[in-house]
């Protein structure tokens, strides 16, 4: 049992500290976001995950589990600091590392004891060494190991990735230090889940090669599905078809409007980053890049090809805000990549989504927002779908068709079926499926 502090309480933290408690260690999540920290206390769980809430209050309730803004006082009683901050993109694609220096620089500063200082952020490649520095610098100590130790959840199902990993990345320099982290994941480790006891970097590169090989794959079958609708071959098809050798094996072999979500736009950037600056070229990751944004783009032409290019003071419903089904997370959702384009070409925006409204409103405060799917698509020119929530799997074509103006439909998840579309005399389009 260790005691833990994790600074940074987003999707990541939360998680991490839910988790991490579950596996017996005494944890205070930390914020510097006041308000999100009172939130918590007060029982209010500021994003939406699957499982997150009861996990939270069991762990709460067993005297595992806290939260605090006060950060410094926190870190001085932790044996193990754990930093889940943000790493956006910055301007020129690499990772923003200042959340992270910051962190590093208040841990120097209050740097008491022996301690260990992982990152769970994703971090380019080099980072740890410089983190490592940093808080040697502030705190004139060397009286801490840091380990890189890198995140693999999927939003949406983050607490089972948690709680039942593929695989745990901890890279560090001392014995102790990896002795410490098998503490740290005692009842994994008894399992026997896969470790790897790695140096830093190769633990850091681990994360951005795992991303960048999944947003690969995505790219990929979209380019195929765009050959597929020309050729009349059925990519649904071909995906199976491809999945069902063990070598390719069907996950991330869905085709769609692009991946979005906080982690593989950013993370694919940051590594075509780091391949600039060190001159060696990384062309897979540059090309699936641009055709993952040659598909953002595709999905809007699709939407103008239906409308004849006219669409100006069209009402077009989106079904979908989130990057993906079951999750509030909208960074990089096809949504707020499509929704600029279609109000700049002069289109009225009806918006719907089950749980991610709230932050999309925050992003876009001047579209029309519905309570329900009915209410969004009720009197619109077209119908666009960019998450497939098993909400809008259940919706009745027949129905949908009476409540749109004219019965236009952008499928940009292929939820129905094209000979169901096609009996109910929609005009549609899909990916990777001829029509
Ligand atoms: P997030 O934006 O949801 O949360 C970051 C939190 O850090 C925020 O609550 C913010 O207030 C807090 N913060 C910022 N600066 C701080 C400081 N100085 N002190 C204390 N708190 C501070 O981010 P996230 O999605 O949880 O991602 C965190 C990291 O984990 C990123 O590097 C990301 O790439 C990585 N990651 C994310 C996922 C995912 O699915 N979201 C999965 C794996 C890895």
């Amino acid at each position: 049992m260790k005691k833990i502090a994790i600074i940074g309480s987003g999707y990541v933290g939360l998680v991490s500290g839910a988790g991490l408690s579950e596996f017996g260690n005494i944890v205070c999540c930390l914020d510097i976001d006041k308000s999100k920290i009172d939130q918590l206390k007060n029982g209010d769980i500021p994003i939406y995950e699957p499982g997150l809430r009861r996990l939270i209050n069991k762990n709460i309730q067993k005297g595992m589990l806290s939260f605090s803004s006060k950060i410094s006082e926190k870190i001085k009683s932790a044996e193990i600091i754990f930093i889940a901050v943000g790493t956006p993109q910055s301007e020129d694609g690499s990772a923003n590392l200042s959340y992270v220096e910051s962190v590093a620089n208040t841990i120097g500063k209050n740097l008491n004891n022996y301690k260990i200082v992982c990152t769970k952020s994703t971090v380019p490649v080099g980072t740890g060494s410089k983190i490592e520095q940093l808080i040697g610098d502030v705190s004139k100590s060397d009286d801490f190991d840091y380990v890189s130790n890198p995140e693999f959840l999927r939003e949406g199902a983050a607490i089972d990735d948690f709680i039942h990993p593929d695989r745990i990345i901890v890279g560090a320099k001392t014995n102790k230090a990896f002795e410490v982290m098998k503490d740290v994941y005692s009842p994994l480790y008894i399992n026997e889940t896969p470790m790897i006891f790695t140096n830093v970097e190769t633990a850091e590169m681990i994360k951005y090669a795992s991303n960048a090989f999944l947003a690969t794959k995505i790219s990929f079958i979209n380019e195929i599905a765009n050959l597929c609708e020309k050729l009349g071959a059925d990519v649904h098809q071909v995906s199976k078809g491809m999945g069902l050798d063990g070598r390719i094996s069907s996950k991330f072999l869905h085709p769609g409007p692009g991946f979005g979500g906080s982690c593989f736009p950013k993370d694919t950037e940051a590594l075509a980053y780091l391949g600039r600056q060190n001159n060696v070229q990384l062309n897979l990751i540059n090309a699936t890049i641009k055709t993952n944004i040659n598909q953002k783009l595709r999905m809007f032409s699709k939407v103008k090809s239906i409308l004849n290019n006219d669409l100006k003071g069209k009402i077009i419903s989106i079904l979908g805000l989130s990057f993906k089904p079951e999750t509030d997370d909208i960074r990089e959702s096809p949504a707020s990549e499509m929704i600029p384009n279609l109000i700049k070409s002069g289109s009225i925006i009806h918006a719907y989504d089950p749980v991610a409204i709230q932050n999309f409103k925050e992003a876009f405060p001047g579209l029309h927002y519905f309570k329900t799917w009915r209410e969004c698509v009720k009197g619109s020119d077209l119908c666009v779908i960019l998450t497939e929530w098993n909400e809008f799997r259940g919706i009745d074509l027949k129905e949908l068709k009476k409540l749109l103006k004219t019965p236009y439909l952008v499928d940009a998840k292929n939820i129905f079926s094209i000979n169901k579309l096609k009996s109910e005399k929609f005009i549609f389009e899909n990916v990777g499926r001829k029509i």
